[in-house]
């Protein structure tokens, strides 16, 4: 009996859905979301910022190819661009920041930090600006991504939590949580923070992935102007907050709390401790806390996401880890692992991408 799909994804966050845009017409694609609606985990929750310092060497690649697609994407994708740009400025005491090599940035005195972010404490006098640092609108990226795949082809079915799958001769066979069962000749596991647990339940090593918390805060402050504040942060990573609206912030302690994958809230605690570190950096008052949430950043050992096969298993795909920076990197992500997946043509706007960096095979 043939396979009813040539791909079977597992996961409609930003991974699943980027992924199997690229992947059809020319194939079956079925992506299977536990969820009633794809991206209510981490795709749902993230800070949506474009930073291209942030994620290390391993990941800047991936950032930098996505570039272009999301500040100016093909037409017939979509017709506005996914970025609007907002500079970063990473804050110091007493030392100058580093940034990645090759990351445009400049030097920021304490006048100039004074001017870019009025009430700053007098301790952070040193910073650098990022000036290429964007929001991502992750909410239209995301629907884009699905409209796409669906108007190419694709299918979705939500409320489809996979629960077994085994191998047989042409592929997998899953079964759902309702019973259903179905069969696809690769599995491409874009499960988030359930990655490990979905190859457990495939018979497949797990490769060690950590969901690790970060919380959320939005804050209402008593001053007015702060919409197009840029992204402030410590840039030895104890804060950041950026302006929502014309008077208040979204903030995060930039806590990575390990858990176990799950529908992730807020402590009351690292609330806490985000406004106490916020209060310790500008003067401005704070009234309430408008909303808070948390969400599962999903990193691997080496936290490298993973691109590739399973190097012992057969068709099982691992599109997985991508820790804080998968919005970011999606667009070359997604172009980088359908070329994994179907042995395409070489794309050349990943350039300088090598694909061994994101191999599931440098686990052992
Ligand atoms: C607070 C926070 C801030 C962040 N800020 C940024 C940022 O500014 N910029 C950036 O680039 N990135 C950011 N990130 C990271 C980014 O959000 C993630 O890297 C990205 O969303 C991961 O996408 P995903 O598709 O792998 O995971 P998810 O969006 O979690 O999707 C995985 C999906 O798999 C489904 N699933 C799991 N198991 C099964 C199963 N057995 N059967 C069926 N479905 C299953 C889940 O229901 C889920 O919907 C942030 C993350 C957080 C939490």
């Amino acid at each position: 009996m043939s396979a009813e799909f040539d791909v079977l994804i597992v996961g409609g966050g930003i991974a699943g859905a980027s992924l199997a845009a690229q992947l059809v017409p020319e194939n079956r694609v079925l992506i299977l979301e536990a969820e009633d609606h794809c991206g209510y985990h981490s795709t749902g929750r993230s800070a949506a910022f474009y930073l291209e310092s942030y994620g290390g060497p391993a990941v800047a690649p991936l950032t930098r190819a996505s570039h272009d697609f999301l500040d100016s994407p093909p037409h017939d994708f979509a017709e506005l661009g996914f970025l609007r740009r907002r500079g970063a400025l990473h804050l110091a005491r007493g030392e100058w920041p580093e940034v990645p090599e090759g990351v445009p940035a400049e030097r920021v005195d304490r006048p100039a930090i004074e001017r870019m972010v009025p009430g700053v404490r007098t301790e952070w006098d040193r910073a650098m600006f990022e000036p290429g640092c964007s929001d991502i609108d992750v909410a239209r990226l995301h629907s884009t991504y699905l409209s796409a795949f669906g108007r190419a082809g694709g299918r979705i079915a939500t409320r489809s939590r996979v629960i077994r799958a085994h191998r047989v001769s042409d592929g997998w066979s899953v079964r759902l949580a309702d019973g259903q069962a179905l069969t696809g000749k690769t599995l491409v596991n874009a499960a988030g923070a359930w990655a490990d647990q979905l190859a457990e339940i495939a018979g497949v090593e797990p490769l060690g992935l950590q969901p690790k918390r970060r919380t959320m805060v939005q804050l209402r402050i008593g001053r007015s102007g702060l919409k197009d504040l840029p992204l402030v942060d410590d840039w030895r990573g104890s804060f950041y907050f950026k302006g929502e609206g014309d008077s208040s912030v979204w903030l995060s302690p930039h806590d990575e709390i390990d858990c176990a994958p799950c529908d992730s809230a807020p402590e009351e605690i690292d609330v806490a401790i985000a406004i106490d570190r916020f209060e310790s950096v500008v003067d401005w008052p704070v009234e309430r806390v408008e909303r808070s949430w948390a969400g599962l950043r999903t990193f691997a050992p080496d936290r490298r996401p993973v691109y590739g096969f399973d190097s012992r298993e057969p068709n099982f795909f691992w599109c997985a880890g991508q820790g804080g920076f998968g919005i970011q990197t999606a667009p070359a992500a997604a172009k980088l692992a359908a070329l994994l997946l179907t042995g395409g043509q070489p794309d050349p706007t990943l350039g300088e991408i090598d694909p061994e960096n994101y191999s599931p095979g440098r686990f052992g």
